[in-house]
């Protein structure tokens, strides 16, 4: 299904004008109008999904092979030093368009931009308990 009011919706399926580095029956992707960094490329499903937790199975495959393919392409072609696969689900994850899309971001050497976390310290005891509660 698709969604009337989901700007990703309009663009995935050319209602909307992008840049399109690529196209097929389920996917569209584009070029990030707000890129960190040349060549940032967002894919895109045709059908809306919230989110990964919403996202059929069957689409979730199809986009990251999309992703394997599109990373080696960007590579190639751009000749970037590295890139980052970045996925935001929710807001507290900082998703600020809600239809699922896969972050393809070319990295260059001082580009200035950071993509991380500050690492934390957790004791053997945490994370034992943090293993329990997702396995147990
Ligand atoms: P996220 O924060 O993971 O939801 O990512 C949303 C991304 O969509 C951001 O990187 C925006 O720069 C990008 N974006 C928002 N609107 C558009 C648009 N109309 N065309 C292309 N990229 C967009
Ligand atoms: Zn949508």
């Amino acid at each position: 299904m698709r969604k009337d009011d989901c700007i990703f919706c309009k663009i995935a399926n050319g209602e909307i004008p992008s840049k399109t580095l690529y196209e097929d029956d389920s996917f569209r992707i584009i070029l990030d109008l707000g890129p960190a960094a040349r060549g940032h490329a967002l894919i895109l499903p045709k059908e809306h999904a919230e989110n990964l937790y919403e996202l059929p199975e069957d689409t979730a495959t199809a986009a990251f092979m999309l992703a394997k393919k599109m990373a080696s392409r960007l590579k190639d072609r751009l000749r970037c030093d590295g890139l980052n696969v970045v996925q935001n689900n929710g807001e507290a994850a900082g998703q600020t368009v809600f239809h699922f899309h896969i972050h393809l971001i070319p990295r260059y050497q001082k580009d200035g931009q950071h993509i991380g976390w500050k690492p934390g310290k957790p004791s053997s005891e945490e994370l034992e308990e943090i293993r329990a509660q997702i396995v147990d």
